[in-house]
């Protein structure tokens, strides 16, 4: 034991990934297989059982005894784990601890902007910044398993949980994720502070189709891999703890009994040793899929499969014994999920400590915690209009109309999945405006509605008369929390109640009107962005959000967010993420709309591209777009070679320059395109990109670097590889507009 605490600390001080890690692998496989060889088979399927805390009674408590039950999620009650540590470790036969585990998201009590918001920073330091807060807090009350990030790229508004996801792109998910998973693990899962992070949902639950959460998705192979895979693969191969398989089924086969992508991909392909866990009861859910007849053929496909723990439906529990009497299981496979189980175990340091100790004294709300939350809330929110430069506010601006249901929300402005984090914490926009504008302003606050759905009017007389006695309207609108988030799709994204009414009333007072929209995804906004001078888009912002608000509106900061996904004109233009692939016609800009269509015209006058006739092809806002209270020119690109070989990279350098009188982040950003490849490519994909600062009028060269091997895709063969030849790329401010430049890849120098 000694040894073993000698070995422990060393690692902790050195961090896990290095020196000392060939000696604790082995000394962990060790105690793994001596433990395991005491083990009773009922035992080891114990380890197999993750149970719901939320019904903790006297039978739960008699199941920790007898060692049924390897992990616990949402104990409600902080002060229970010591009990439920104590019996496992002190009643049970082995003393094998429990894995307490909870879906701590996007904060614990410090609530940072939803995922999709933080998404929108470009910021993974910042993003692995809040996550690290987080499991401070959250370890402090015994919780050493999270269920994030969720890294499912998402492309349909309609889907809920787009909130959770870090938007539409690639390599944007593999970049947050990355930064998340850091954040939660730490240097070393051992240190008390951490969390085991799990990546999920495994796999493709984002393309739900129609955006209807649980529904079934059909992911062809190589879109799988070119899309789905990358951010999970990139968190593995970084020491990512855990993985969750997902709800749905895709091509008809649901990912908790799929053998080929837990045994295949997972373990053989990408070597994964952590925990496959379930997603809730979606072992048992195979039965309702119709996939299989009953629950013991669900535990028997999905362990089989490589699943290795089943979260709350008890399948396992109840049927893996006969399973393996039968035949139907094999022994070794349940020694190797019961092998994962005790790893991670191990890893995160439970056998040595199981217990909670600073809960009397909580780093909840911090003040370093708050000002993390507070950069963050500022560094995701996107300015996506400021006409005539309304934006910040000037002198001219003395009295300030606040109105609208989100403008004093402290529960919604959180965001969804947010169990822990107290609304009494929340600053929103009408308490930060009271606590931080000098005493020359004067605020009038009237909501106009009570809540986002709100439908009564009765409040418009009085929000339209604040306005009339103002120089500027602030209008919060948007979504409450509980619209966004799990099993919350939507089949219109439009603003709810009579929030769009409200925009209207207000701005026919002929006041300047700042729109912000505080919500879970993008929502169908050209009206009312149009009726506004300044839109500035907040997402769920979290306990800060309201003092990040007026920092931008007030100037104190200059907004940098940009969007991690594209902003739909209409619904029925979605999926309208900027990387499709490019079709055989693609649209030129130049066709004839709705309205502009002659009477009697020829059927093939229109032009004959892929758009629509009354959306267009571009969407409201792409990917990417972000303004700021500056203007950022970018010039004279310059690639460091015309050629280069695969194992090669590419450097560039442009200039970028503040052209105006306020100093500034630009999110700078880099696309790519294989003009000619074995399958159809998509028209652009996002490379890189680089937080950048300037001051005020002042000029930098920035200089990236683009690895050949970041264009390699599955092609027509199915291998991954780079296809040498011309490839296009493009510098600048979002997905739209840049520097364009083209280089080429060859075998061999
Ligand atoms: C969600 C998961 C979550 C789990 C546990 C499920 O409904 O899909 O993402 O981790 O519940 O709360």
């Amino acid at each position: 034991m000694r040894f073993l605490l000698v070995v422990l600390t060393g690692c902790f001080l050195l961090g896990w990934t290095a020196a000392c890690s060939d000696s604790h692998v082995d000394e962990t496989e060790r105690r793994v297989e001596e433990l395991l060889q005491q083990m009773t088979l009922a035992e080891k399927i114990g380890q197999m059982n993750q149970v719901n805390g939320r019904q903790l009674d006297e039978q739960m408590l008699a199941e920790l005894r007898s060692g049924s039950i390897g992990s616990i999620l949402n104990i409600e009650e902080p002060s229970l784990v010591n009990e439920i540590q104590r019996i496992a470790v002190e009643e049970s036969r082995l003393g094998i601890p429990i894995l307490v585990a909870r879906d701590v998201i996007h904060g614990y009590k410090t609530i940072f902007p939803i995922p999709l918001g933080q998404a929108a920073s470009f910021n993974p330091d910042l993003v692995e910044l809040g996550c690290r807060i987080a499991a401070k807090e959250a370890t402090e009350d015994g919780i050493r398993w999270t269920f994030a990030p969720m890294m499912d790229v998402s492309r349909d508004p309609r889907w809920g949980r787009m909130a959770e996801s870090f938007g539409e792109d690639v390599w944007l998910t593999q970049v947050m994720s990355l930064a998340m998973v850091k954040g939660f693990q730490g240097d070393s899962l051992n240190n008390p502070e951490a969390m085991a992070a799990c990546a999920k949902h495994f796999v493709g639950y984002g393309a739900a189709e129609g955006g209807r959460d649980y529904n079934s998705t059909f992911i062809p192979e190589r879109q799988m891999r070119d899309v789905y895979f990358p951010p999970f693969q990139t968190v593995i191969e970084a020491g990512c703890a855990s993985v969750m398989t997902s709800f749905n089924d895709n091509d008809g086969i649901p990912s908790s009994g799929n053998k080929s992508l837990l045994d295949g991909v997972l373990r053989e392909e990408w070597g994964f040793d952590g925990v496959v866990v379930s997603d809730w009861a979606s072992v048992h859910e195979m039965v309702v899929h119709g996939f299989c007849e009953d629950d013991k053929e669900a535990a028997r496909l999905a362990v089989n499969a490589g699943l290795d723990m089943e979260m709350e439906s008890r399948t396992y529990i109840r049927y893996l014994e006969e399973l393996v009497a039968e035949d139907k299981v094999s022994e070794a496979q349940i020694d190797e999920a019961v092998r994962n189980v005790l790893r991670m175990k191990f890893r995160l340091g439970l056998f040595e400590d199981p217990y909670l100790r600073r809960y009397e004294n909580s780093s909840a709300y911090a003040p370093e915690h708050l000002d993390a939350a507070q950069e963050a809330a500022e560094q995701s929110m996107v300015l996506l209009k400021n006409d005539m430069d309304l934006l910040p506010f000037g002198d001219n601006i003395k009295r300030i109309a606040l109105i609208g249901p989100l403008a004093d929300a402290p529960h919604d402005q959180m965001g969804t999945w947010v169990f822990d984090g107290e609304k009494q914490h929340t600053i929103t926009p009408l308490a930060a405006f009271k606590q931080m504008l000098p005493s020359e302003f004067e605020l009038l606050y009237e909501p106009g509605l009570s809540y986002s759905r709100d439908k009564e009017r009765n409040g418009f007389s009085a929000a339209v008369e604040a306005v009339q006695a103002s120089d500027v309207a602030v209008v919060i609108v948007g979504e409450e929390a509980i619209l966004s988030g799990e099993a919350h799709s939507l089949a219109d994204i439009d603003l709810k109640g009579a929030q769009s009414e409200l925009v209207a009333e207000v701005s026919k007072v002929g006041k300047p009107v700042v729109l912000v929209v505080m919500a879970g995804r993008p929502l169908v906004i050209e009206e009312e962005v149009k009726l506004a001078e300044a839109v500035l888009y907040a997402w769920h912002p979290g306990t800060m959000g309201g003092a990040a608000l007026v920092r931008i509106l007030t100037g104190k900061v200059n907004p940098s967010g940009k969007l991690p996904v594209s902003f739909p004109r209409m619904k029925g233009q979605i999926p309208v993420h900027y990387n499709h692939n490019r079709t055989g016609r693609p649209a030129r800009g130049t066709e004839v709309l709705l309205d502009d269509i002659p009477l009697e015209a020829r059927q093939s006058s229109l032009g004959n591209t892929s758009y629509y006739l009354d959306a267009g092809l571009r969407p409201l806002f792409a990917f990417g777009y972000g303004l700021s209270y500056t203007k950022f020119q970018y010039d004279d690109l310059v690639l460091g070679a015309s050629e280069i070989g695969v194992s090669d990279t590419l450097n560039l350098s442009f200039t970028l320059s503040n052209t105006g009188s306020r100093s500034g982040w630009e999110v700078v950003q880099l696309y790519a395109n294989d003009p000619i490849a074995s399958v159809t490519r998509p028209v652009k994909e996002l490379k890189g990109f680089k937080r950048v600062w300037l001051e005020a009028g002042s000029s930098q060269r920035v200089t990236m670097k683009l690895p050949a091997s970041k264009l390699a895709f599955w092609n027509i063969d199915m291998e991954h590889k780079i296809e040498v030849g011309a490839f296009n790329i493009m510098v600048g401010g979002s997905s739209e507009d840049g520097l364009e430049g083209r280089f080429w890849i060859v075998e061999k120098l």
